[in-house]
């Protein structure tokens, strides 16, 4: 069973994120350490004792609908309600709404146990914060003053409605309408698919944040805006009215993360009265993107905390396991019968890239956080701070979500057949990690947004000063003189500079407008500049002295991943590099 590695998620945040120096003197000095350790703890018991018992029986079960209702797995009404009145809903939500406005850093951390107990439970939690996040900063003091205390205290949860059958990665083409009324509300009429517990009966009250075009915008993205549409209408003394006029058509059968209603939403249709869906608008007619590209930016880094999550619960499980499980005897081994399979050599080689990916994930989506929290508190360099935040997600998103995919995989390896059984509970994580390089963007898309936006960002001067960075990190282990560390400092200047020849080219190729070749090699890049930062995070955890008597271990772990998994980003480089060429000429044998 999962238990939340809570000291390990302290270490990172603290000492290879950024925490301690933001804490001791930056702009978290009002962050006491034993609050922290408080929350990290609280959060990581209620991963542990109160979510994780209650995936099995998510998964099993899943939503199911009957009548327009959907019913939640059999526990996980209780189980939200105890989580919601933990205050947990607005650990980074504005004060004036009930919430503590602490920092993001600390809420990713939790949200990787609650992701490691049950993803698809999680998922509930996730949505309502970035509709929080959109309303709070978009909304009007009307409805920021309705909606955002019951949202905030859990008691009314929030949706993202963008997706429709025609329109997913290019929301430009999206038909969900919406109609002015005269006093100021607006009535919404379509179908959206694959809305994320768009329905479910855990909470009284579900807002939808809907995207839809009004009759006279223009078309494309400059054509969507953004309606909040609640469930039931609310009265101005705050209680709840009239069922608004949408329902959940039907439910989505999934690969994975059967606990989390998937919902196909029908806006407008009359089942329940009215002439359309009662909505308010949020921000300016026709902006409505750029709202919920505020909200879309943390849910990238929500879901990449998911492929983390996903890591650390596989790589756990999987440990357990090749720990009891006997088979052979492995070379070297001195003990009665067989030995445990934790004793052959590729065994452990699959147990510590698991472990590797899970630290390096962890590190480089906390390091996201740092960068967003800095963003928005430090007194000086927030832009550059921006940039760094913006840099970073699309590398958290995916690099996040593949390791989950890679390290799930890899989990059932290690059971063998038993993997493939799903009472061991290994199988689950796969069909749960599977989803999280889809949505929120694809890693595809991702990855055109890394090579495409944020390198050119400030003229290329924010990645290039981020190489720096790491390469300092690099002489920091060269000048060390550790043993443990072996090969590491040279791994990582080679690896560095695979990443700064590749980061050229990509420029160059953007710059003479050849973006084809740029894109073909924007994927490999990204697990380029994913691999590079895991060996960077994994020094730095490795060079900070703490008296937790884990050092060596982080350093041995630092040294196992140069020396292993680093040798991929000269072959990587070489994809981006070279690879475009053969793309044309192949493009026949799809024909
Ligand atoms: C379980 C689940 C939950 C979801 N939850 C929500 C939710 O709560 N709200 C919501 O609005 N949506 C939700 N979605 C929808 C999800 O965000 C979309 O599925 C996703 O954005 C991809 O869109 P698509 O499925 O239409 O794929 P497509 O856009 O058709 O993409 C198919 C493939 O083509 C590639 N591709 C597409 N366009 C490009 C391009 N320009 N350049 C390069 N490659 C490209 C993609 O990377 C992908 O590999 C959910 C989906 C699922 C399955």
């Amino acid at each position: 069973m999962y238990k939340a590695p809570v000291q390990e998620i302290a270490f990172t945040l603290k000492h290879v994120a950024g925490m301690a120096e933001a804490i001791d003197g930056g702009p978290l000095s009002d962050l006491g350490e034993d609050l922290v350790e408080a929350i990290l703890a609280e959060a990581g018991r209620f991963a542990t004792e109160e979510i994780a018992p209650l995936a099995d029986v998510g998964d099993r079960q899943g939503a199911r609908l009957s009548n327009g209702e959907v019913k939640t797995p059999d526990g996980w009404r209780d189980l939200y309600r105890n989580w919601a009145a933990g205050g947990w809903n607005g650990l980074t939500a504005a004060e004036e709404f009930g919430g503590q406005a602490l920092p993001h850093m600390l809420n990713v951390a939790a949200l990787e146990m609650w992701n490691s107990g049950s993803m698809a439970f999680a998922l509930c939690p996730t949505l309502t914060m970035g509709a929080i996040e959109a309303l709070n900063v978009h909304g009007s003091a009307a409805l920021k003053e309705k909606y955002l205390a019951r949202m905030v205290s859990g008691e009314w949860t929030g949706t993202m409605n963008l997706t429709e059958p025609h329109a997913g990665s290019d929301l430009g083409v999206l038909k969900a309408r919406a109609e002015r009324r005269e006093d100021g509300t607006y009535r919404i009429f379509g179908q959206k698919i694959f809305i994320t517990w768009g329905e479910h009966d855990a909470a009284e009250n579900i807002i939808h944040l809907v995207l839809a075009r009004l009759p006279d915008a223009p078309d494309g993205t400059r054509g969507i805006s953004l309606f909040l549409v609640p469930k039931f209408l609310v009265n101005e003394d705050g209680s709840l009215g009239a069922r608004n006029d949408l329902h959940c058509h039907s439910l989505e059968h999934k690969l994975g993360i059967h606990g989390s209603p998937t919902c196909t939403m029908i806006y407008g249709d009359g089942k329940f009265g009215g002439k359309g869906a009662v909505g308010w608008l949020i921000g300016e007619e026709n902006k409505g993107l750029a709202c919920m590209f505020t909200m879309m930016n943390n849910a990238r880094l929500a879901v990449g905390m998911q492929g983390v999550a996903i890591c650390e619960a596989a790589t756990q499980k999987a440990i357990a396991y090749a720990k009891e499980r006997t088979q052979g005897k492995a070379p070297g081994w001195r003990g009665s019968g067989m030995s445990p399979i934790i004793e052959h050599p590729d065994v452990i080689r699959m147990l510590l890239t698991m472990k590797a990916l899970t630290q390096g994930s962890r590190a480089i989506t906390y390091a996201c956080a740092h960068a967003i929290d800095m963003a928005h508190r430090a007194t000086e360099r927030q832009e550059h701070w921006r940039e760094r935040a913006a840099l970073l997600t699309p590398i958290a998103k995916s690099f996040a979500t593949d390791a989950g995919v890679d390290v799930a995989s890899l989990g059932i390896q290690v059971h063998g057949g038993m993997g493939f059984i799903e009472e061991t509970g290994a199988a689950r994580y796969l069909r749960d990690a599977r989803i999280a390089p889809i949505y929120e963007g694809t890693n595809g898309i991702q990855a055109i947004d890394l090579v495409t936006r944020k390198l050119p960002l400030s003229d290329s001067k924010q990645v290039r000063g981020f190489i720096t960075e790491l390469k300092a990190i690099a002489e920091a282990v060269r000048s060390s003189n550790l043993d443990g560390f072996g090969a590491t400092a040279d791994r990582l200047g080679s690896s560095l500079a695979d990443l700064e020849d590749a980061t050229s080219w990509l420029l160059e190729r953007l710059a003479e407008g050849r973006s084809a070749e740029a894109l073909s090699g924007a994927t490999p890049y990204l697990r380029l500049f994913g691999l590079v930062l895991t060996g960077c995070y994994l020094a730095k955890g490795g060079l900070a002295n703490t008296a937790d008597g884990l050092g060596e271990g982080r350093i041995a772990l630092c040294r196992f991943t140069a020396e292993n998994l680093l040798s991929e980003t000269a072959a990587l480089k070489d994809r981006v590099v070279h690879g475009a060429e053969s793309f044309a000429a192949a493009r026949a044998v799809l024909a």
